[in-house]
């Protein structure tokens, strides 16, 4: 049976989730589980998000989502074009100061995963594909919600109406519904592009990802399958405009000209993709019978590489909260559920809004004291086990509060 045909045949819904990016389908196949009426709400036909031109990213998968991953049982659909990461560089570009993470200094297991937005998106949307509780209406979007006593009553766009329990709002950082719900978002344009693309090298990377800071951006190269790494390079976006312009050939000599030779000869393959770097943070995370999940409750900047590893904090929380309500016949989207989900992920959130910002604050801009003032930090971190291993296991995201399901491996599946 087809979704659209699996979706005609009814109207209600335990869980709504708007938006089959990353985070909407996490939450779906996360709870998919627990047989509750599922309906997925995206704009655009889900093979679309699939097609390579859509995205070509990498996501740096910290061990607490890779845990996750695990116990959904999608990571043996991913392990194979997951690349461990082992160890991480961090410095200012042109300073002999650099804070080196080694895995061996928290344990046997791999810092993270550096794993293709692609492989991502395919493994989530088979496993979405296979479970008949949920259905996917896309191409489609809300363009109403009106909260009833007991239900939030959606209109789509092509007239159709549906009542939930609860809306999951995982549109991304622009989200139409967040705005349809009444909760406003700040904005601040960092003015620069990430540019996105993959290289191969002569030499092997071991593993290692490298994250080097510029006063016009931070570059990072993050280490894939083979003799090949994945770029993110932050620019600002008069720069940006000028490395676009450049070929294959030009672009992969001003890499090398920022990176140096560390990798050998470089090669740029295939595309590039350029992401306009814009923080957003809403004002609150949850709305009467609505909770926004992932970018839509606020968008990072990518320099630590956390947005999804936030999103899919926010996803195992909210999981772990509907399940326990139905399996005791509560209403999973009531004003209890949703002040126990704003309450236990409205401090990560802002955290991370906080520390993503004032890094890239901190290392945009050339002035001498500054430039001291960072060294000095970064050497404090190289020269500091115990602070150093704490800024290792918050990447990691095995810190804090966490949801049952990121806090360790499923039982014998270890990757
Ligand atoms: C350059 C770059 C590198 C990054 N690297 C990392 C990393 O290494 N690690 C990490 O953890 N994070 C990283 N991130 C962040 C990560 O990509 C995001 O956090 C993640 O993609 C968020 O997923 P999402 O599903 O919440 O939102 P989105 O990816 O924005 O998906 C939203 C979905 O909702 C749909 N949608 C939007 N509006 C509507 C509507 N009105 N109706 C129906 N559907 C709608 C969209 O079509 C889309 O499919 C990076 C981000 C960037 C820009």
């Amino acid at each position: 049976m087809t979704a659209m045909a699996r979706a005609g045949r009814g109207t209600d819904y335990e869980l709504v989730i708007a938006g089959g990016g990353l985070t909407g389908l996490a939450l779906a196949a996360a709870l998919a589980p627990t047989g509750c009426r599922i309906a997925v709400i995206e704009q655009v036909p889900l093979a679309s998000l699939l097609e390579p031109a859509h995205d070509g990213r990498v996501t740096a998968v910290a061990r607490g989502s890779q845990h996750f991953l695990a116990r959904l049982g999608l990571w043996p659909a991913i392990a194979a074009d997951a690349q461990p990461i082992f160890e991480i560089l961090v410095g200012e570009a042109k300073s002999p100061v650099t804070v080196r993470y080694d895995h061996r200094e928290v344990g046997r297991e791999p810092l993270g995963w550096i794993v293709p937005n692609r492989t991502l998106r395919l493994a989530l949307q088979e496993a979405v594909g296979a479970r008949p509780e949920i259905a996917v209406l896309a191409p489609a979007r809300i363009v109403a919600a009106v909260s009833e006593p007991a239900a939030l009553r959606l209109s789509l766009e092509d007239g159709r109406a549906l009542r939930c329990a609860l809306l999951a709002v995982c549109e991304g950082r622009f989200s139409p519904t967040r705005a349809l719900l009444g909760i406003g978002a700040r904005r601040f344009a960092y003015g620069q592009i990430a540019i996105v693309g993959t290289l191969e090298h002569e030499r092997p990377h071991r593993g290692r990802a490298v994250e080097r800071f510029f006063p016009d951006g931070p570059f990072a190269v993050l280490p894939m399958p083979g003799c090949r790494s994945s770029i993110v390079w932050a620019l600002e976006a008069e720069k940006a405009d000028a490395v676009r312009a450049l070929d294959a050939r030009e672009f992969a000599a001003e890499v090398e000209e920022r990176f140096g030779d560390l990798l050998g000869a470089i090669r740029l393959e295939g595309e590039r993709w350029y992401h306009p770097l814009v923080l957003v943070r809403s004002e609150r995370i949850v709305a009467p019978r609505a909770a926004l999940v992932g970018d839509a409750a606020r968008g990072i900047h990518p320099i630590a590489g956390q947005g999804w590893n936030l999103a899919l904090r926010d996803v195992a929380a909210l999981a772990e909260i509907v399940e326990e309500r139905l399996a005791l016949g509560l209403d999973p989207g009531d004003a209890a559920a949703l002040a126990r989900y704003a309450a236990w992920r409205s401090f990560d959130g802002l955290a991370l809004v906080a520390v993503t910002h004032g890094i890239d604050r901190l290392f945009a801009n050339d002035l001498g004291p500054l430039k001291l003032l960072r060294n000095l930090g970064l050497g404090l971190v190289e020269r500091l086990p115990p602070l150093k291993r704490f800024f290792m296991r918050h990447a990691m995201g095995v810190l804090g509060e966490l949801p049952r399901a990121m806090r360790e491996p499923p039982p014998s599946r270890h990757p």
